[in-house]
Parts: structure tokens; C-alpha cells; sequence
């Protein structure tokens, strides 16, 4: 089966591991700030807190923000359940805003129109998490406009999307926003086994994130409330958690992330291909956008389903059948039987619904072969046009 994503590790990648594991740190050690330097250089942030995954990331940047019960937290429904669930994890509410079926992420003229009437109900929400679906950025320079007007903060889901550029600066470098957070499971761009970061340019929100990863400690003179500084003390501030990255988790992401460039252009030449072969079919291709440079996480084709004699089902049947390990991305979160339990019905955001009905992934990833993408091609020829 050819995956729809999967890692790329190299000698270096387990050279880099191996050392971490004969010296004498395998947490804590000198690794993890080495690897967030080296992020918050990359995506052109001041600060990178890295942690276990982008699921604790995105918990901390809520909590960073001052987000609680009582308040507000809007995501899109295209999107991977953890970018709604940070919300709940912090006791707010969350809701939805729907997507352009253009670009797929979250729409920004909905945000505007959602916005209006929350204000008369006295309802804005505290935090948006605008997700950069399949690794290509939103309108961020509106969505931080809207941000002014109406006070909120911003926490861009960036998991798919690192390596991007969004008017020509890399995504992280968080001109329009408050954090961007990334992730480092193995599907993503670039892994760590299992991992997250969080980048921001705000000292405060960086030094409560790095509090929050490590139980709300800190050994920092300058954060304490105490004058008496005894060589082996240190204060817990807030309630925080165990959300630490291990050193050897860092050491592979160091290494991974000296080819970030290439791996995103490797990916760009799956895409073409895939462009190339498939734009004379009953589908529609990804769209791509002047102010954008995507990561490429994800390719999903979009079936014309009143052109095509087959279900969607159908089709992904056969090209499983056929070897080719597609999937689809995402099943609307506000569908999902817990989330219908928080009161949201099928038809809320019908947008996410009917692409979500026409989608499928196929595989992207760095390492596919000349074959692999032939193989792909010609599987999804042969199910859509017999
Ligand atoms: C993968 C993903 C996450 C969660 O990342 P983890 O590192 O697995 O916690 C969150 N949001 C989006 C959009 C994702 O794709």
C-alpha cells in the first residue's frame, strides 16, 4: 500500500538520534533549546517552545492567551478535532466558522459576518485558531485586521505548514498573529516521532508557555515571587503539565529540519505531476494561490460527483483496492458524535459538509517514487473514467 503520507529518516536522521542516546541527557538536556533556536530562526520568530505534540501546543498557547470558562474560541470545521479541543481542555466554549470552498480554509467574510452578530449578542470570542489547511496560509493580514476591530487573539494551526510562505514570509513568523503552532508527527512535513512547537514574538506568552509545558515551574529568578533564591529552588506559578519534548525527540527534528527546503520541494514536484495528470478529469485539482507558497502536506482532489457514475465511496474503495493508501481529510468536526452532543447539527457549516463529501487525499510525501506517483495517477484514471 502506498501511504497518504509517511516520514522520510536518513542515516544522519539516526546518527543524530544515537548520539542523544550515549550522552548523558535524554531529557532536558541541551538538544530541545538547541532545536528551538534553530525553529524560531527558521520561521522567523523570536521564541519556540517546543513540546510532546501540537495538541499540547495549541493547549498552552490557549491558556498563555488567558483563554477560560466563560469565554469564546472559533476554529474551523476542516480541520483535525485537536484545533477545536484545546478550547474545551481550558473550560471556554467553542464554535465554528465556515470555510471558502476556494481555498478550503477558514472564510474570512463568514469570520466578518459571525463577528457582527456576536458583538450585538455580546458573545466575541476570546481566541481565533485560523488553520492553514494542507499548508497553505489564510488571509492572514484580514483576519489580524478583524482581530484589532473586535480583540481577539490569534493562534494560527500551522501543523500542516511548515516551510510555507504566506506574502512571501515564512508561516510562524507570526506577523498577524499572537502564536502559530506546528506539528512533528510523522505524517507532517518534518517529525519528531510524536512533537509540537509553539513560536511566538511575545516575551510574556513565551515564558507562560514555557511554564505551562513543565508544571507551571520556573527557575527563573525574574518570574519568582520570593527573594530568598537557595541554588536548588525554584516556584511553581501557574497549574501547568508535562507537555516536555525529549532531547532525543529534538536531535531528530534538528537533523530533519536542515532539509526542510528540499523536502517541501519534492513535494511541490509530486503536486505538479499530479496537476499535470489529473486536470482533464470530472475533479477539481488543488487550488493554489498568488500570495502563498504551501507545504504541501496534503493533495486532495475534490470529485464532480453529478459528472462521475461512481460514489465517492466507490472510487476510494477502488483505489485502496488498487494499492493506493488514500484518505480524506477531514470529517467536519462539528459532525463528530461528541460534538453533536454540544448541541451542533448536521447543516451547521455546509460548506466543510459538501467538500468533505467530495474529498479525497492522495498520497504526498517525500519520498515517493517515480513509480509510486504513476501508480497513483493511473489508479485514479482508471477509477474515474471506467
Ligand atoms: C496533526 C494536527 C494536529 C495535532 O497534531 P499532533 O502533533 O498530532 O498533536 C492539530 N491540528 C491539525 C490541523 C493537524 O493536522
Amino acid at each position: 500500500m502506498i501511504p497518504y503520507g509517511r516520514q522520510e529518516i536518513t542515516e544522519p536522521d539516526i546518527e543524530a538520534v544515537k548520539d542523544v542516546l550515549k550522552s548523558d541527557f535524554l531529557t532536558q538536556g541541551p538538544v530541545v533549546p538547541i532545536f528551538e533556536h534553530k525553529i524560531a530562526s527558521t520561521v522567523d520568530a523570536k521564541h519556540a517552545i517546543a513540546v510532546n505534540s501540537a495538541t499540547s501546543a495549541l493547549h498552552i498557547s490557549c491558556l498563555a492567551l488567558g483563554l477560560g470558562p466563560g469565554d469564546w474560541l472559533w476554529t474551523t470545521p476542516n480541520t483535525f478535532v485537536a484545533s477545536a479541543n484545546c478550547g474545551l481542555y481550558c473550560g471556554a466554549n467553542v464554535d465554528f466558522v465556515d470555510i471558502d470552498p476556494k481555498t478550503l480554509n477558514m472564510c474570512v467574510k463568514g469570520l466578518e459576518n459571525k463577528l457582527v452578530s456576536a458583538e450585538k449578542l455580546g458573545k466575541l470570542p476570546k481566541v481565533i485558531i485560523p488553520v492553514q489547511f494542507s499548508g497553505k496560509s489564510c488571509d492572514m493580514e484580514r483576519i489580524h485586521w478583524l482581530a484589532k476591530l473586535y480583540k481577539f487573539k490569534v493562534i494560527e494551526d500551522a501543523s500542516h505548514a511548515i516551510g510555507g510562505l504566506y506574502q512571501e514570509q515564512p508561516i510562524g513568523s507570526c506577523k498577524y498573529s499572537d502564536i502559530t503552532v506546528f506539528s512533528f508527527h510523522p505524517v507532517k512535513i518534518i517529525t519528531t516521532g510524536e512533537g509540537g512547537v509553539a513560536v511566538t514574538n511575545n516575551e510574556d506568552l513565551a515564558k507562560s508557555m514555557r511554564r505551562l509545558r513543565s508544571h507551571g515551574i520556573t527557575r527563573d529568578v525574574s518570574e519568582m515571587n520570593s527573594e530568598l533564591h537557595d541554588p536548588w529552588y525554584y516556584e511553581q506559578i501557574d497549574l501547568g503539565f508535562n507537555y516536555r519534548m525529549t532531547d532525543i525527540q529534538a536531535a531528530l527534528g534538528l537533523s530533519q529540519l536542515q532539509r526542510l527546503s528540499d523536502l517541501i520541494c519534492r513535494r511541490h514536484e509530486i503536486s505538479a505531476y499530479y496537476d499535470s495528470c489529473l486536470v482533464d478529469l470530472p475533479l477539481k485539482i488543488p487550488s493554489h494561490n498568488d500570495d502563498c507558497y504551501s507545504s504541501l502536506h496534503l493533495y486532495v482532489i475534490r470529485l464532480n460527483l453529478d459528472k462521475l457514475y461512481k460514489t465517492r465511496r466507490e472510487i476510494f474503495d477502488e483505489l485502496r483496492a488498487a494499492g493506493i493508501g488514500v484518505n480524506v481529510h477531514y470529517i467536519p468536526v462539528h459532525t463528530q458524535p461528541f460534538f453533536q452532543r454540544l448541541g451542533f447539527r448536521m447543516g451547521d457549516f455546509p460548506e466543510s459538509e459538501k467538500y468533505y463529501s467530495e474529498a479525497i487525499s492522495l498520497p504526498i510525501y517525500p519520498s515517493m517514487t517515480e513509480g509510486d506517483k504513476k501508480r497513483v495517477v493511473s489508479a485514479v484514471r482508471n477509477s474515474i473514467m471506467l
